[in-house]
């Protein structure tokens, strides 16, 4: 088709090393892929003829990432460059690659063991002339993805390649190729076999990507997602009345896709009402209730997000804002009130505390929420913090030890005395000198009888 790119400059002189010793080097996969695109390319994976260990005999820094699968890093000019030699591979089994490979020296063979069409192109770094024996420039141009061969026996090979097609058709806005597609429940069983923190790797950067609503109805409609997130299946079909258009899962899909890009707020907004099935009742006069289901959605998320191995912190992270979601601000919230708001969330959370809120009412199927309805909690919340107020126990201007300089014995009645402190300084912010709440303290001694 005469398609050409541009290779840049110092990845040119890197295939020129292997030229010169005889060798064959081009880039591969996702480079090529989205240079055509016209999208920022990240990484420039090399593949080339020479062997690991030849590869390691042309530079001066190369670390052996994958060397048994033949894949080195190579340091250049300030890139490392994933250099792998071609190969044919063997069965994926739950690792991250193949559990064998076999070597070859053509490059057509390498890039047909490539998952889609459209990731098994190479580009020639000289000229610039594009490699796709596959179909690759076809399907780039009518925006498919299809699987390279016959999609059944290269899903079998591999059980995660169904949850990349969602992921590639998700961040590209492409469509799935129809055998492709039906190729997913027809391989299910080989999906479960994938270790889990493959599959989270996939399901994150489709949540990240521009168009994770739609990639979530597609997992939905491949099967898959009863595999991944069943208690996110379990939220199909029940309805919620109020102000809701949606049933759950129509809500918990379009609050994630309303959400920032960023992967904490949109795995908060995709499970934030996951515990409602289980705390849905009828009221007497026939409305529906969901109470408690803000920390029955908060276990079910943690349980969701350690089963994928998602990291310790950013579970917490999601936890916490899944648990603290229902806060209803309005303008009529009194500074004590955003005070006390803010001591139950921490600051840290307050502003993805509203972003949240607002996926959450663009989510009901209403149109986009008013972001005035939220937003200037987070500037309340700023006011309040450039006069010095409390927030926390740590905020307070007294601590532990000017209580026990005050004769309190130490144990549970000191966190206690601070506790009801900082509830008196969160209602008045004057209280919050050393001198008035040594008084406060005097006084609570009295009053709990303690000493
Ligand atoms: P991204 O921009 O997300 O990194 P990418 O296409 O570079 O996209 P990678 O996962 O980095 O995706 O893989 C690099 C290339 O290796 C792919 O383009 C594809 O050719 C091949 N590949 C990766 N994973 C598989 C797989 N599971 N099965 C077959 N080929 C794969
Ligand atoms: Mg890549």
């Amino acid at each position: 088709m005469g398609r050409r790119i541009d290779v840049p400059k110092d990845l040119r002189e890197f295939a020129r090393v292997f030229a010169k010793a005889g060798f064959s080097c081009y880039f591969v996969g996702g480079a090529v892929r989205d240079s055509l695109l016209g999208l920022p390319v990240s990484d420039w994976d090399a593949a080339t003829d020479a062997k690991p260990e030849q590869v390691r005999s042309l530079f001066r820094s190369v670390i052996p990432t994958g060397i048994q699968h033949g894949t080195v890093t190579v340091r250049w000019q300030g890139r490392s460059i994933e250099t792998t030699t071609f190969r044919v591979d063997g069965e994926y089994k739950d690792g991250r690659r193949p559990e064998s490979v076999r070597f070859t020296s053509d490059l057509l063979e390498d890039l047909s063991r490539r998952d889609f069409t459209i990731n098994g192109m190479a580009v020639d770094p000289d000229s610039g002339v594009i490699i796709a024996p596959d179909g690759g420039l076809r399907d780039l141009a009518d925006c498919v993805i299809r699987a390279i061969g016959d999609p059944v026996a290269r899903f079998e090979e591999d059980g995660l390649r169904p949850l990349r097609a969602i992921r590639f058709a998700s961040r590209l806005g492409f469509s799935i190729d129809e055998a492709t597609f039906a190729a997913i429940p027809a391989t299910v069983e080989r999906f479960r076999k994938v270790s889990a923190e493959r599959v989270r790797e996939e399901l994150a950067k489709i949540l990240a990507s521009a168009r994770a609503g739609e990639g979530l109805l597609r997992l939905d409609e491949s099967g898959l997602l009863p595999e991944i997130l069943p208690e996110l299946s379990r939220c199909k079909g029940v309805g919620q009345g109020g102000p809701h258009r949606y049933d759950v899962f129509r809500h918990l899909v379009a609050a994630c896709d309303a959400a920032p890009q960023r992967l904490t707020l949109r795995l908060a907004a995709l499970l934030h009402d996951i515990g409602k099935p289980a705390r849905r009742a009828e009221a007497d006069d026939g409305s529906l209730t969901f109470y408690g289901h803000d920390v029955e959605s908060a276990r079910l998320a943690e349980a969701a997000l350690r089963r994928l191995k998602f990291p310790n912190a950013l579970v917490d992270e999601v936890v916490h804002l899944v648990r603290h979601h229902m806060f209803d601000y309005s303008e009529h919230w009194t500074d004590a009130a955003v005070r006390r708001f803010v001591s139950r969330v921490g600051l840290e959370s307050v502003k993805p505390l509203a972003e949240l809120r607002l996926a959450d009412t663009s989510g009901m199927g209403n149109g986009p929420a008013d972001v005035r309805s939220v937003m200037p909690l987070i500037a309340r919340v700023e006011a309040l913090r450039a006069k010095d107020q409390a927030f926390s126990l740590k905020d307070l201007a007294i601590g532990g030890n000017d209580l026990a300089g005050i004769g309190w014995p130490k144990g549970p009645s000191m966190g206690r005395a601070l506790a009801e402190m900082l509830e008196a300084v969160l209602d008045d912010p004057d209280l919050n000198t050393r001198e008035r709440l040594l008084e406060i303290a005097e006084r609570i001694k009295v009053k709990h009888g303690v000493i």
